[in-house]
């Protein structure tokens, strides 16, 4: 393994974990927010408003209508309101919706952003901006979007139920399982992929058991950790961009998609990618990782098929089309009938295959 050598390069990274809420306040304070946007999905309105109330005095006012996939005209909108509010910084607190949203309007503003994630999906930790005009998901790099300072408070995840909170972190997983053949990993990389997969695998079959268990919770976030910071650092390939297509031409939802695809790339992928495999051995014991990953989510309360999010086997063709369009790393060379295939499998839930 690295027998050729390798490079690391490490991005900033301001992590406080299991301290509550409070470390958001000094957050607030040394970046000096005055006036800052706090950002959420309509749903967590609530956990909003106790985000406004940890900073107080600082006056912020409350954006609730993130959605997924960071569509352009929710960005618009957001931004005339942040610019209309005076505001120098964003709060993000929520799953990757409310973070994708603060690193749009962090594109087009340069204010800093501090995130409270509450799902495992990992976005925190990256400077990767997503954005959704036309039915196409555009993504790219930026360093301003990475977010300044990211608070981990598993208390906050206990209300994620059972069935996301499965499918999120299968999704974090699979930023591990592309770190581990990535064409710029590192054994910092490996390490922190193996041990971010090994949190997670361990922790959600007892997440299912009793959503409220905080140490479970605890190891889960801590595995999504890790799983966000080699996300951050490294360079995903056919398994990414599949769900980005999935995600973003068919509005398919982003965790369960990333779930049910993974079992079937990682099987595709394995030939090619011993390393990916051998460092799969610390998560899944000895044997094939994709029959113990697929396991794994036939125990637990996912769909294992795409037609279960209304994915059609018509839409097939212009999946494969997309992911052929651009040409991008893969360990496996991409070839139009394997991948037809293997959306095949991935659409009716059959067993993984490499
Ligand atoms: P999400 O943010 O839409 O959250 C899923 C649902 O769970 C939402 O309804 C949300 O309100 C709810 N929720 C969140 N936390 C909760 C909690 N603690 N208790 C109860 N409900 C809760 O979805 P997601 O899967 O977290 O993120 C998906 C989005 O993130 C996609 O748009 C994806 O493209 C993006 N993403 C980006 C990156 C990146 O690096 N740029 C990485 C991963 C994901």
């Amino acid at each position: 393994m690295f027998a050729d050598g390798f490079a690391h390069s490490a991005l900033p990274m301001n992590v406080t974990f299991g301290r509550g809420m409070s470390p958001v306040k000094e957050h607030v304070d040394s970046l000096g927010f005055r006036r800052p946007m706090v950002i959420s999905t309509h749903n967590r309105t609530p956990l909003a408003r106790s985000v406004v109330e940890v900073i107080a005095p600082v006056e912020a006012e409350i954006y609730p209508g993130a959605v997924a996939h960071v569509p352009v005209a929710v960005v618009d909108h957001a931004e005339k309101r942040a610019r209309d509010m005076g505001c120098d910084g964003y709060i993000a607190v929520g799953g990757g919706a409310p973070i994708g949203l603060a690193k749009a309007l962090a594109l087009r503003t340069s204010h800093p952003i501090i995130a409270i994630p509450t799902t495992y999906a990992g976005s925190e930790m990256t400077p990767v901006w997503g954005l959704t005009e036309n039915n196409v998901k555009r993504t790219g790099r930026d360093p301003v979007v990475l977010p300044r300072a990211v608070v981990y408070d598993p208390n906050l995840t206990i209300s994620l139920p059972a069935p996301v909170s499965v499918t999120s972190g299968m999704n974090a997983i699979a930023h591990a399982v592309e770190a581990l053949y990535a064409p710029d990993t590192s054994p910092i990389v490996a390490m922190m992929a193996r041990e971010g997969a090994r949190a997670l695998t361990a922790a959600l079959p007892r997440i299912v058991s009793d959503p409220t268990e905080l140490a479970a919770r605890s190891e889960a976030l801590y595995g999504s950790w890790l799983c966000g910071a080699v996300l951050g650092s490294t360079t995903m390939a056919l398994h990414h961009k599949l769900c980005h297509i999935l995600g973003g031409t068919f509005d398919l939802p982003h965790a369960q998609v990333h779930a049910i695809v993974l079992p079937h790339v990682l099987a595709f992928n394995a030939p090619f990618a011993p390393q990916m495999v051998a460092g799969l051995d610390d998560v899944f014991g000895a044997g094939d990782p994709w029959t113990a990953l697929w396991d794994l989510q036939t125990s637990l309360p996912m769909p294992i098929a795409l037609s279960e999010v209304g994915f059609r086997e018509g839409d097939i063709a212009e999946v494969v089309r997309q992911v052929l369009a651009i040409p991008y790393y893969n360990p496996r060379p991409v070839v139009a009938a394997e991948i037809t295939a293997l959306l095949g499998r991935a659409l009716v839930g059959s067993t993984p295959t490499p």
